[in-house]
């Protein structure tokens, strides 16, 4: 219940308080990743996990030592406890849920992609709006360091008038990880899984969104019925900038990378494209070339304490609803792209 005497935010929520969260979806991020990153932080805890199967739920909170677990969602939504859920199910069902948390006053942390659809974006904001509560997509990449980093550097100029970008995110899909994402034709394939993640951290790294874009999918090799595991990408971005991007499931061996080239050097980052803290950055000059030095975080841990502090009021969660609606329209047009052959401008409604 809420303290007396104390800061509250707009539900009455004592700033101080404890964040209950709800995990809704026995994923593998969430056992992987997000458990631990809610669980390190210092003012927030575990209630509960929903999974539509009773089984997996129980093995999921025995697994991670979770105190409960439900079927039914609406259990989550009357829990008092809970006041933060963290959506990874699969991504047909962000939508629905996201829906449901906000219109009970929880706070949401939805993975990525927001939605299916962009006008389900739009409902997904506006509702988190309305019901006064924090909406953070859980964008990771923004969260490392070494993008940290290049993203200063690449706005106070270090490198002069950027010209063109590449991006290198191909990889061998993780044995594990051969369900939805390459047989569900809907909310699967490389574009909504992977690309998307591109295009967030091309917005974060250069500071605005792409005008037009043109790609070409393969299928085939992994995913089948039509589903894309593997993309070329071209885009323009504000200023006459040239963007590619590969991505892959099916490129064994290959190290993920970006590269920026501007009129006075070229930044590249290598090996930075992955859920790791990890990545090194470079700047190669009129001087030469030299390494960067970084500090690295873990990503998710960043990704939870921004969203811990956008709960209290104190900031931007680290992605915001508006950053995943962004990425989800790019990402749209680049299929669209890839389905009819044309060049697509973007528009971000
Ligand atoms: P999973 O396939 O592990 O889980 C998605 C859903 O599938 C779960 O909610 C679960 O449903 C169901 N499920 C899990 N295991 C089984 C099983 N053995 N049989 C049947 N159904 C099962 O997905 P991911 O963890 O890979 O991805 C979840 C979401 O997170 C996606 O939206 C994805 O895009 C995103 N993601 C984000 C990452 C990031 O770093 N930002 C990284 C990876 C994924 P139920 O809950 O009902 O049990």
């Amino acid at each position: 219940m809420p303290e007396t005497g104390r800061a509250r935010d707009a539900r009455g929520y004592s700033m101080n308080e404890h964040i209950g969260w709800a995990l809704i979806g026995a994923s593998n991020v969430a056992r992987q990743w997000i458990v631990d990153a809610i669980r390190v932080q210092n003012d927030s805890s575990i209630v509960t996990v929903l999974s539509s199967s009773e089984e997996r739920g129980a093995k999921f909170a025995n697994e991670n030592a979770i105190p409960a677990h439900v079927t039914d969602i609406g259990a989550i939504l009357a829990d008092d406890r809970v006041n933060a859920v963290y959506i990874s199910t699969a991504n047909q069902f962000h939508h629905a849920q996201t829906m449901a948390a906000a219109a009970a006053g929880k706070h949401v942390l939805c993975e990525k992609p927001l939605a299916l659809r962009v006008t389900d974006a739009h409902d997904m904001i506006a509702a988190c709006r309305t019901a006064g509560v924090v909406l953070g997509i859980n964008h990771h990449l923004r969260c490392n360091a070494m993008h940290q980093e290049l993203r200063r550097l690449l706005a106070e100029g270090a490198i002069g008038r950027l010209n063109a970008v590449r991006v290198f995110h191909a990889n061998f899909l993780a044995q594990a990880l051969h369900g939805w994402r390459i047989n569900d034709a809907g909310g699967g394939g490389l574009i909504l899984d992977s690309t998307i993640h591109d295009i967030d951290t091309l917005r974060f790294l250069i500071g605005s969104n792409p005008t037009h874009v043109m790609a070409m999918t393969q299928s085939g090799r992994l995913a089948h019925d039509g589903v894309e595991d593997g993309i070329m990408v071209i885009m323009r971005f504000p200023g006459d900038v040239l963007v590619q991007i590969h991505g892959s499931y099916t490129v064994p061996f290959s190290e993920g990378g970006v590269e920026f080239y501007g009129s006075d050097g070229v930044l590249v980052g290598r090996d930075c494209m992955s859920q790791r803290p990890a990545g090194r950055l470079f700047i190669r000059n009129a001087d030469g070339e030299r390494e960067i030095p970084i500090h690295h975080h873990n990503l998710y841990h960043y990704a939870l304490a921004t969203f811990s502090g956008a709960v209290r009021g104190r900031r931007q969660p680290a992605a915001t609803g508006e950053d995943g609606l962004a990425a989800l329209a790019i990402a749209l047009a680049i299929r669209e792209s890839a389905l009819t052959g044309r060049q697509i401008e973007v528009d971000i409604p």
